[in-house]
């Protein structure tokens, strides 16, 4: 494996989030690769950590000022071996094309253990939409997909939403493609249900994530109800989490956003999520605003200079961090099981450091990595793509218990690639070598393209 470490801090020196996410996956399949020199003759993990095509451009928009103003925007479409390039947009300031790359070589194998055909990707800009105005957020994705256009199709590449990117940027983003391609086609799933979304879509990530901690609770004869539980985050996997949660029974007692955390140990109910999304998704304001409305709720802000975040250590039964990569460091994980955490499902992409991981799997607690537990959103993505192509929708029952029946596959799926390669009950491992397995067997079927 030396090798691919040599090739990735030569080619790609400073992506570090992407060597991150590199390194955990070959930890994962060394096992394989011993047992199957041939994907080592074939090269395939330098396949893997080359991405088909990178592209790179410039977005030029204006402000309400009348200002011009110039982003940079990504697409990486990394593999396409099982399907189309499919993958999130996602508009932070801290977007680049290590973070790029890091999720969309994660996406590689999410999308393969979902077992829809689809490839991946991942795209966005260092644009913020935070404090801009709907006009200003319009004017960007107007320029952004005009570049981004010709790149992306229904059979090629299939953008969906990310961090910053939701339910009103898929709507301008898809208004100014089906304006500059004349034609309506299912080309970015996230879509609102009047013009051509899919029930559960907004909702699946989060579901899929407490049925996936469900299977695993389980499995060991334990059940979510009655749970008290840490949720990170306040965006859609967040909200969406807590609402399930909440729905099956158990207590959730925090949420967050990048300016800090609030605890209500009452428990935040559905009344109180309620505002929470009102505030989030119409308002777009902070979270601290839930303590002016629930006042025995607390507010913790977040101080830049502190080595943890005192979020995770609070105590609960089960965490969920859902907001983004490595918000949980060594001295969280440590925080975290010395309270008593039992499991810990990842929503986020890649939100525990190696670290981290590291304490959660040596404490022996039930760990499900973010590429099996939440991709449930990109599973029914694959699911609006299939309703696209039909003509059709499904009700929501249709659609919720497929999305169930697929996390149900995904945890056996993790299960047993664990079990066969020996790490019993170790869902990283057995979701990177499954979702490992899949992908590069396509790969060699299809020759060296
Ligand atoms: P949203 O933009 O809806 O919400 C993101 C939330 O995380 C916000 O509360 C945001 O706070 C917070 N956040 C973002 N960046 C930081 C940061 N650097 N420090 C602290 N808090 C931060 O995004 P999503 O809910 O869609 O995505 C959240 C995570 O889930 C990401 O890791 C994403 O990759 C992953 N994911 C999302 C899927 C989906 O279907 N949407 C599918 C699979 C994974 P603030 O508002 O202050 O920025």
């Amino acid at each position: 494996m030396l090798d691919i470490s040599r090739i990735l801090s030569s080619r790609d020196p400073g992506e570090k989030e992407f060597h991150q996410a590199v390194r955990e996956v070959l930890e994962s399949v060394a096992p394989v690769l011993e047992r199957h020199p041939e994907y080592r003759r074939e090269a395939v993990l330098e396949r893997l950590i080359e991405p088909e095509r990178v592209i790179l451009f410039r977005v030029p928009w204006m402000d309400d000022h009348g200002q011009s103003r110039v982003n940079r925007g990504f697409r990486v479409e990394m593999n396409s071996a099982i399907g189309p390039y499919k993958g999130g947009l996602r508009f932070h300031p801290s977007v680049n094309l290590s973070i790029l790359k890091f999720l969309a070589f994660e996406q590689v194998f999410k999308n393969s253990l979902t077992t829809l055909n689809m490839g991946a990707g991942q795209g966005g800009s260092d644009f913020d939409p935070k404090g801009k105005s709907d006009h200003e957020v319009m004017r960007f994705c107007q320029s952004f997909i005009s570049e981004l256009f010709r790149h992306i199709g229904p059979y090629t590449d299939i953008p969906e939403g990310d961090i910053g990117v939701g339910a009103r940027e898929i709507g301008y983003l898809f208004g100014m493609y089906k304006k500059l391609r004349n034609e309506f086609t299912g080309v970015f799933t996230g879509k609102s249900l009047d013009w051509g979304g899919s029930l559960v879509r907004r909702e699946a990530t989060g579901f899929g994530l407490v049925y996936f901690a469900a299977d695993m609770l389980a499995a060991r004869n334990q059940s979510i109800a009655g749970k008290v539980c840490l949720v990170s985050g306040a965006g859609n996997v967040a909200q969406h989490t807590a609402e399930k949660l909440i729905e099956m029974g158990a207590k959730v007692v925090s949420l967050s956003d990048s300016s800090g955390y609030i605890y209500d140990e009452e428990g935040i109910d559905r009344g109180k999520l309620e505002f929470v999304k009102r505030l989030k998704n119409i308002r777009r304001a902070r979270i601290e605003e839930y303590v002016d409305k629930y006042s025995q709720a607390t507010f913790v802000e977040r101080q830049s200079g502190l080595d943890y975040n005192p979020l995770w250590n609070l105590r609960a039964d089960c965490a969920f961090p859902c907001a983004t990569e490595n918000e949980i460091n060594a001295k969280d994980a440590v925080h975290l099981t010395a309270n008593g955490i039992g499991l810990i499902a990842e929503g986020a992409t890649m939100p525990s450091t190696p670290e981290a991981v590291k304490v959660f799997l040596d404490k022996g607690i039930l760990y499900a990595p973010g590429k099996a537990a939440n991709a449930g959103g990109v599973a029914v993505s694959g699911l609006e793509m299939a309703q696209n192509s039909m003509r059709l929708n499904w009700s929501q029952e249709e659609v919720d218990s497929r999305l169930k029946m697929t996390m149900k596959r995904i945890h056996r799926t993790c299960l047993d690639a664990a079990a066969e390669y020996g790490s019993p009950g170790n869902y990283l491992a057995g979701a990177n070598i499954a979702g490992f397995l899949k992908v590069v067997n396509a790969m060699l079927d299809q020759g060296l393209v």
